[in-house]
């Protein structure tokens, strides 16, 4: 692909991957074959896009820095949209995907809530992100790291710390450590309603030292909530299936 020079733009989060060791590294882990249907969010200057591409045949990115967008399309075997990613309806790329990407970390969340309504179209997806982010995304209960995150994507996905990767293997490095992971949509995730879980986790962990009857407690009481759950526990003693099965019981009780 061009190699003429590209200044990083901060702006877009952009820290391009560079050590070839980890790009193999990712690409093996990622397990590409012939003809999958496989979107790349953010692929920058193509150091996953291209071998990528040479094992897939056709890959879609997409891309929101226009001058990087302008050179991706001068590679016949992409599919270029130039985008938000954050306004791109992901209907639109079909069924079976496989979603992969070094996501800008600044909206690195925003981007996994926004994918949560496609899961079921979704085979799996592969992201770089801060270590700190997937720490939180893959936490069990118990911990500082669990939390609002680990709640609402364990719900819908497997979540799994593949390996770590340090800032030398970009350029310009982040100043943090990176981390891979891998999520994998449930087959039968608990039916709920997504708005009203979202809800009691947020309530929940709102004051997150405190013991859950000071906030859950009183927002149940607002709801009328008949039933039973342990309040005498902080939001991070709490294991997900609970925060799930009390969103079920809650989409039935009547509302203030
Ligand atoms: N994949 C490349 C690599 O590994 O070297 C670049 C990764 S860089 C961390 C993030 C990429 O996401 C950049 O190419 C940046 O322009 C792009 N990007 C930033 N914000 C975006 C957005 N809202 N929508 C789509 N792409 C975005």
């Amino acid at each position: 692909m061009n190699a003429a020079p590209h200044q990083a733009r901060k702006r877009f989060g952009q820290n391009f991957l560079t050590d070839h060791g980890v790009i193999d590294a990712i690409v093996r882990a990622i397990a590409p074959r012939a003809g999958e249907n496989m979107v790349e969010i953010g692929p920058g200057l193509a150091a996953m896009t291209q071998p990528l591409v040479e094992r897939l045949g056709r890959l879609t990115v997409v891309e929101l820095d226009r001058d990087l967008a302008a050179r991706l399309r001068q590679h016949a075997q992409l599919t270029v949209v130039e985008a938000d990613v954050l306004k791109v309806d992901f209907a639109q790329f079909g069924e079976s995907l496989r979603i992969v990407g070094n996501l800008p970390y600044n909206i690195s969340s925003p981007i996994l809530f926004h994918l949560l309504p496609y899961a079921d179209r979704v085979i799996d997806q592969h992201f770089m992100l801060q270590k700190e982010v997937v720490l939180r995304m893959a936490a069990q209960p118990g911990g500082g790291d669990y939390g609002r995150l680990s709640v609402m994507l364990q719900w819908r996905y497997d979540v799994e710390w593949l390996f770590d990767v340090s800032p030398e293997a970009f350029d310009p490095p982040p100043r943090v450590t990176s981390a891979i992971v891998r999520m994998t949509p449930l087959r039968s995730p608990a039916a709920l309603d997504v708005a009203m879980l979202e809800e009691l986790v947020q309530v929940a962990f709102s004051q997150r030292r405190k013991l859950l009857r000071h906030s859950l407690g009183r927002w149940l009481e607002a709801r009328a909530f008949g039933g039973t759950f342990d309040l005498q526990r902080r939001a991070e003693e709490v294991p997900v299936q609970e925060y799930l099965a009390l969103a079920q019981n809650l989409k039935a009780a009547p509302t203030v």
